[in-house]
């Protein structure tokens, strides 16, 4: 018999485009329109009588969530080092951080000079495990980073019952999760802070972009301080023509600021995400009783969860099967089926080639870090186990319609039957 599989020069399951992403709100170009025209591009700029995108989205963002106070920022990467420094986390302090994640969960702590300590996952939600966490504390842990990871929302009661044990702040990393609804409320007002990703991939997005969100006035305000030079919003506006920033020297900042066009962006896009999450939601809830059908485990969110977002749908491939495959070879078959990226989790990053502390000179402070911040020291058998059975697929997939969500059933179907063909 000849190939059947795609990967192997057999006739794929389909060749239908899917959706792209990301795509414009209705209002994103009229608003991009405003600013250009409104001769401010920066909320580090001269006030010009009317609001800046910057503080409108920050208002519109903070009541979408139900937060008291938005602090938007250039990026999830800078709002996350922002968090971690509002808290007073620096030099030499540890953060507990997700075992598998993006990157950025371990770069944004060694941003602020700060030890990385990697906590394992629960294998079922795929999201950092509480008693893990609680077992990785020392005297020196500054903070714990919890990531709603792909499209599920961490046991947070357990995390924060945690963190109120050993008075540690908790900083909820929803880069992945814009939306997601845990106990009557929204994700990102559940910790001391929460942060966001505004990234093209990311479900709410302007290219590039982020937000930190809190109750706490004292930390937004050292937010504010933090992502603009040291300067802040005043209480009252000042004339027209007039910086509005304030220099307070309160706080030494650096610029991480969001520029006007991407909060205009950001005000037009918040108005779809909800509409766009549900229909994500529809199909990945259609997805989930076809993969289980075929023996596949859909990655689960935790109890209290009342509505969870999807950024990456996950699965485990079928207890027993494909075992001699490496994940990549299996995922590298599927998408060659579907003509669409699907991919293995993250890599753990301990062992993630993106995560090298000694590549950079920066962080070389003395011998001492250098050994604190080499990740070799840490076991983390649950992301290990997911990295090698685990395969995900981008939001975008989940923005057609059932017939999609049934060409994805049917191509791991064929690459599960055919396994011999990938040397099983
Ligand atoms: C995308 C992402 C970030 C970083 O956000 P950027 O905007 O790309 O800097 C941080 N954490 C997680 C979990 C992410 O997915």
């Amino acid at each position: 018999m000849p190939p059947q599989l795609a990967v192997n020069r057999g006739t794929p399951v389909r060749t239908r485009q899917w959706p792209l992403w990301p795509r414009p709100a209705k209002g994103a170009a009229e608003a991009l329109n405003q600013v250009l025209a409104s001769a401010r591009w920066s909320l580090s700029g001269p006030y010009r009588g009317v609001e800046s995108f910057e503080r409108r989205f920050a208002r519109d963002f903070a009541g979408y969530l139900g937060s008291a106070h938005c602090v938007p920022a250039a990026s999830g990467t800078a709002s996350l080092m922002l968090a971690l420094e509002a808290c007073g986390v620096g030099a030499g302090d540890e953060v507990i951080v997700p075992g598998l994640s993006w990157v950025a969960s371990a770069s944004t702590v060694l941003g602020v000079n700060a030890v990385p300590v990697f906590a394992d996952i629960d294998p079922d939600t795929w999201c950092v495990d509480p008693a893990a966490v609680e077992a990785a504390i020392t005297p020196a842990t500054r903070a714990i980073v919890v990531v709603h990871l792909y499209a599920a929302v961490a046991d947070m009661d357990a995390l924060r019952a945690v963190a109120d044990r050993h008075g540690l702040p908790l900083i909820e990393d929803c880069a992945q999760a814009h939306g997601a609804v845990y106990r009557g409320r929204k994700v990102g007002t559940l910790g001391t802070l929460g942060t966001f990703s505004m990234q093209h991939s990311k479900v709410l997005t302007s290219g590039e972009g982020g937000a930190v969100v809190t109750d706490d006035a004292g930390l937004a305000r050292r937010v504010e301080h933090l992502r603009a030079d040291g300067r802040c919003y005043p209480d009252t506006a000042p004339r027209p023509g007039a910086m509005e920033l304030v220099e307070t020297g309160e706080l030494m900042g650096n610029n991480r600021c969001l520029s006007e066009f991407h909060a205009a962006v950001l005000v037009e896009q918040l108005k779809e995400l909800d509409e766009l999450n549900a229909r994500r939601a529809r199909n990945a809830a259609v997805l989930d009783g076809l993969l289980s059908d075929l023996g596949c485990t859909p990655q689960r969110t935790s109890e209290g969860t009342d509505s969870r977002t999807y950024y990456v749908y996950g699965a485990l491939l079928p207890e027993g099967a494909l075992t001699t495959v490496d994940i990549a070879r299996v995922t590298e078959a599927i998408s060659a089926e579907l003509g669409f990226s699907v991919l293995p989790p993250y890599r753990p990053l301990p062992v993630n080639r993106l995560y090298d502390p000694s590549s950079r000179r920066r962080y070389a402070i003395s011998e001492e870090y250098e050994k604190r911040v080499d990740a070799s020291r840490f076991q983390l058998p649950a992301c290990d186990r997911l990295a090698r059975r685990g395969f995900t697929l981008h939001h975008a997939a989940l923005l057609g319609d059932e017939e999609d969500m049934r060409d994805i059933a049917t191509a791991v179907r064929k690459v599960l039957e055919h396994g011999a063909e990938l040397g099983a």
